[in-house]
C-alpha cells in the first residue's frame, strides 16, 4: 500500500527501494543506559500502530555507560533496531547528523532518547507527514520544566537570533521532528562542522507544520547540557546563521568616533576659553577602561568567526564510526 503524499513521489521514487522501511527514527543516546529500555517498550506498540514498516536508529555518542551493552541485547532481541557508536563524544548535533546520514526510511524522526520526547506524537507526526507536509516538528507547549535562569536565557536568544538572523526560528521548536526523504536529503548536503540543527531545518525550507506538546520529565539521569555548553550551543547558533556580530563594530566604532571627535573639539574650545587645567584623571581612567573593553570584545567576535573558519577549512570528517550494530550493508557516505 503506498501512502506516501503524491507531491512527494517523484523525488522520493528516485531513492525508496522496497526493502527501505516507511519511516526511520533516529536517536542520539549518551549515557542513557537507564532509559532505553524504557524507550523501547513504549515506542515499540507506538511504530506498529502508525506505520507499515520501520526501523530504529540509535547513535550512540560516545555513553561511558552501559548504554551500547543494552542497545546490543536490543538489537539482538529485534533487528529492526540498529545502531552507530562513534568512537568518542562528538555532541548530539553530530549525532543527529550521523543518524540521518544512516535512516533510510521514506521519512524519519529525531527524538531525545530520555522520554521527554513522548513516543506517542509520533503518530500525529506520521499522519501530518502523510496529508503532504515536508517537515513536521513538535513544539513544546511550556518550559516550566526548565529553571527561571534556562528559560530566561532561552527566551533571549530566540530574540537575539530573530534581531540578527535572516532565518526566523520557530520558539519552542527543537529536535524533536519529522523530515520526509527530501529534507534529510537536503540537510544532508549541509557538512558544516559547528551544526546548529534548529537553525538548519529552518533553513532548508519546505512545507513545515508544527505540532504542540507536552515536554515530559527526564525519566532517568539529567541533562547533558549544563548552562555553559548552553551558551557555546547559541554562539554556535548565532556565529553560523548571521554576520551581523561581525559587522556591528564597524557601526560602534563610529558612533565612538564621531563622539571622540565631538570631545576633542569641546576641549579645544574649553581650553581656549578658561584655559588649560589638570582636573579629568577619572574620566580618563573609565574611557580607557571602557574602550579596551569594546575592541576586546570585538576581537573576542572576529576570534569566533576565524575559529570557525579554521574548523571548516580542515574538512574533518564530521564524526568517526566505532562500531556499526545491525547493518549488514556497506557503510553509507557521510554528508560533507
Ligand atoms: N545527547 C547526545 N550527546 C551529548 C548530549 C546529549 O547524544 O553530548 C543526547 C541525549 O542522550 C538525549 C538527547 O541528546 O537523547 C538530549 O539530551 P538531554 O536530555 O541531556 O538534553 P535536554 O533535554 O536537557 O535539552
Ligand atoms: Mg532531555
Amino acid at each position: 500500500m503506498d501512502r506516501r503524499p503524491s507531491q512527494n513521489a517523484t523525488r522520493v521514487e528516485a531513492i525508496v527501494t522496497a526493502t527501505e522501511p516507511e519511516l526511520s527514527v533516529v536517536i542520539p543516546v549518551f549515557n542513557e543506559g537507564a532509559n532505553v529500555e524504557a524507550l523501547v517498550a513504549r515506542l515499540l506498540p507506538v511504530l506498529e500502530r502508525a506505520v507499515a514498516s520501520w526501523e530504529v536508529v540509535f547513535v550512540d555518542d560516545g555513553s561511558r555507560d552501559d548504554t551500547l551493552e543494552r542497545v546490543r541485547r536490543i538489537n539482538r532481541d529485534d533487528p529492526r533496531f540498529h545502531a552507530i557508536a562513534f568512537s568518542r563524544n562528538f555532541g548530539k548535533e553530530i549525532a543527529i547528523a550521523a543518524g540521518l546520514d544512516h535512516a533510510r526510511g521514506r521519512a524519519t524522526v529525531i527524538m531525545d532518547a530520555d522520554l521527554q520526547h513522548p513516543p506517542e506524537l509520533i503518530e500525529t507526526f506520521v499522519a501530518r507527514w502523510r496529508e503532504g507536509n515536508a517537515m513536521v516538528f513538535g513544539v513544546r507547549t511550556d518550559r516550566d520544566l526548565d529553571g527561571p535562569v534556562r528559560r530566561f536565557l532561552a527566551h533571549a536568544f530566540y530574540r537575539l537570533f530573530a534581531s540578527f538572523g535572516e532565518t526566523p526560528l520557530p520558539e519552542g521548536a527543537g529536535d524533536f521532528r519529522l523530515l520526509d526523504r527530501r529534507a534529510v536529503e537536503a540537510l544532508r548536503t549541509m557538512g558544516e562542522r559547528a551544526r546548529f540543527s534548529k537553525g538548519l531545518y529552518a533553513w532548508i525550507g519546505f512545507k513545515s507544520v508544527g505540532v504542540p506538546f507536552d515536554v515530559a520529565r527526564r525519566e532517568h539521569g539529567s541533562s547533558k547540557f549544563s548552562v555553559r555548553k548552553l551558551f557555546r550551543f547559541g554562539l554556535d547558533g548565532i556565529t553560523s546563521f548571521s554576520t551581523v556580530p561581525l559587522k556591528l563594530w564597524t557601526y560602534v566604532g563610529a558612533v565612538i568616533s564621531a563622539f571622540a571627535l565631538l570631545t576633542a573639539i569641546f576641549f579645544v574650545i574649553d581650553t581656549l576659553v578658561r584655559g588649560a587645567d589638570v582636573p579629568g584623571y577619572a574620566s580618563l581612567i573609565v574611557s580607557v577602561m571602557f574602550f579596551s573593553g569594546v575592541q576586546l570584545i570585538s576581537l573576542g567576535v572576529i576570534g569566533e568567526y576565524i575559529g570557525r573558519i579554521f574548523a571548516e577549512v580542515k574538512r574533518r570528517p564530521l564524526y568517526i564510526v566505532g562500531d556499526r550494530i545491525g547493518f549488514d550493508d556497506q557503510p553509507p557516505q557521510a554528508s560533507s
